[in-house]
């Protein structure tokens, strides 16, 4: 990594700072970037730019969206008396390749690690309240994963929602306990949502 003005070196530092990119991965790629036409590199770096730029979050659901509100939340079909409360917009995506699920849904973005810091000011739980404000929601099923983050979240969430009167439900132990949603299969998913019990 030497006399190469910095440039390649700083390529190597950005790619290093994603997740679960070590040291050696980041120069490969560096590398791979290095040794692409023109024309590819720079379809990259827009790509980088225009999904920073035109993706946004849903003013509904906060999941990310170029509309606004997104597709999902914007789909008259679908049930909007019921809300399932996910970590992350991938969670809700493979709700969605399940195909049973005709609710709505609220994107968390993370979940509650008193470890890690982060609290219920942390991720979008204010939004999800300020929604059930108006009474239109029936159930809440919390689909967070099933750890103990996901378990603090949820018990949160039962907390703050119980005192608007709505029911309140929790995706059956389907899903490996300590395991990500995003690691069940569709049809592991769609059980555990249809067997959710009353929290
Ligand atoms: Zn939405």
């Amino acid at each position: 990594m030497q006399g190469d003005g910095g440039a390649i070196a700083r390529l190597v530092e950005e790619f290093r700072r994603l997740p679960g990119i070590g040291p050696k991965s980041a120069q490969r790629l560096a590398f791979h970037i290095l040794n692409l036409p023109k024309t590819e590199a720079v379809r990259l770096a827009q790509a980088v730019i225009d999904a920073k730029e035109k993706v946004r979050f849903c003013s509904v659901c906060c999941n990310i969206t170029e509309i606004d509100p997104c597709h999902l939340c914007s789909d008259t079909r679908r049930d909007r008396s019921v809300v399932c409360v996910v970590e992350k917009p991938s969670d809700a995506a493979l709700i969605e390749k399940g195909g049973n699920y005709r609710g709505l849904y609220h994107i968390l973005h993370g979940s509650i690690s008193p470890l890690d810091g982060i609290g219920p000011d942390d991720i979008r739980i204010r939004e999800l309240l300020a929604r059930l404000a108006d009474k239109s929601v029936n159930e809440l099923i919390v689909a967070t994963n099933p750890n103990t983050n996901g378990e603090a979240t949820a018990l949160y969430i039962r907390e703050v929602v119980t005192p608007l009167g709505l029911r309140v439900t929790r995706i059956a132990q389907g899903v490996p306990v300590g395991s990500d949603i995003e690691f069940a299969d569709n049809s592991t998913l769609a059980r555990a949502l249809e067997g959710r019990r009353e929290m």
